[in-house]
């Protein structure tokens, strides 16, 4: 199984998750948000921050499809899609996730080649805590 690396500016997004919560670190001064996490804000330098939530709605802002020579974890998923999510409720934060079936869905569960950039996503969260992207049904 593929399972997050953490560290102690990252560690409060990967226990959010684990509880099926996307959050976002953000100033607690100047209310910027801010990704990847890390100590100081980078606009008002403030080294005081919290962990809000966002709806875990946002859109493909670009992927790409990993082709071999991939890691042996990897290599046994492929195809599979490597997408950019440019949150709804924070326009400059884009993640990196896979575009799934649904939670728990194998990585290549959806096939590469429908990826559209622009689409819209929401993130589901499966066992193991990892959020991943389906497609948002309208
Ligand atoms: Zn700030």
């Amino acid at each position: 199984m593929l399972s997050p690396v953490t560290d102690p500016d990252g560690a409060p997004f990967w226990q959010y998750a684990a509880q099926g919560e996307l959050r976002v670190q953000t100033c607690a001064d100047c209310a910027e948000p801010r990704f990847p996490p890390r100590p100081c804000c980078p606009h008002c330098q403030s080294f005081a921050s919290e962990w809000r939530p966002v709806s875990g709605q946002g859109r493909i802002w670009s992927y790409v499809v990993p082709h071999p020579p991939l890691l042996p974890d990897y290599a046994e998923q492929a195809p599979y899609n490597v997408i950019v999510v440019e949150l709804t409720d924070a326009p400059r934060i884009r993640l990196v996730g896979n575009l799934v079936t649904g939670p728990d869905a194998p990585l290549g569960s959806f096939a590469p080649e429908q990826v559209r950039i622009g689409a819209r996503v929401r993130a589901v969260f499966g066992d193991c805590g990892l959020p991943q992207w389906v497609l948002e049904r309208s």
